[in-house]
């Protein structure tokens, strides 16, 4: 049996559909798989640790990682940057590791052309109601971001066909179930002997 680099995995969808919470799931089983922390230039929410759930950074900081070429992938999002570390990426990759996204849509478009062997799972919601409902009732946001919020997911689900698999969260830990299933099955497909 011989598999060489890591794989690539890249979970998406909109915002509000539960992305971060099925994540945190499957990291408190999974612990084969290296999660790359993202940057960004949002404020830190309450609760949120440097270095575990981002690395915060500001404009100027950010926008000098774009110029350098150390970000995988970035967007703009509801007027923040977000972005993803290309060297950890590239490191944990290269020594057979699995290395775990979780992006929004646009910047997954983006590896998806530098990493066309990536594994993109677009996690859906239960209803497009529930959706709405989630992203008005999170509570830390204004009114003005939580329409912002609204119309990108509205784009995001449009988005949907250039993903490998479709995963609907209305359960988290059959979501988890699910994702391990996908991953479990990319290993098997690029086993060679
Ligand atoms: P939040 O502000 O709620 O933490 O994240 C907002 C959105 O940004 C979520 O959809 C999240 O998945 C996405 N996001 C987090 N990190 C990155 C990243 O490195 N790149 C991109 N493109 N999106 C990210």
């Amino acid at each position: 049996m011989i598999e060489e680099k890591g794989i690539l995995f890249i979970l998406s969808g909109p915002s509000g559909v539960g992305k971060g919470t099925v994540r945190k799931a499957l990291f408190n089983q999974d612990t084969d798989l290296k999660y790359s922390i993202s940057m960004t230039t949002r404020e830190k929410r309450p609760g949120e640790r440097e270095g575990v759930d981002y690395f915060y950074k500001s404009k100027e900081a950010f926008e000098a990682l774009i110029q350098e070429n150390q970000l995988l992938e970035y967007a703009k999002y509801v007027n923040n940057y977000y972005g993803t570390p290309r060297e950890y990426v590239e490191e944990m990759l290269e020594l057979g590791h699995d290395v775990f996204l979780e992006i929004e849509v646009q910047g997954a478009l983006q590896v998806r052309e530098n990493f066309p062997e990536g594994v993109f799972i677009f996690l859906f919601p239960p209803s497009l109601e529930e959706l709405k409902n989630r992203i008005i009732h999170r509570g830390t946001e204004s009114q003005e971001l939580v329409l912002n919020r609204l119309k990108e997911a509205r784009k995001e689900i449009e988005m949907m066909d250039a993903y490998d698999y479709v995963v609907v969260n209305d359960d988290v830990n059959l979501a988890v179930k699910k994702i391990q299933a996908i991953i479990q099955s990319e290993h098997l497909k690029r086993e060679r002997i």
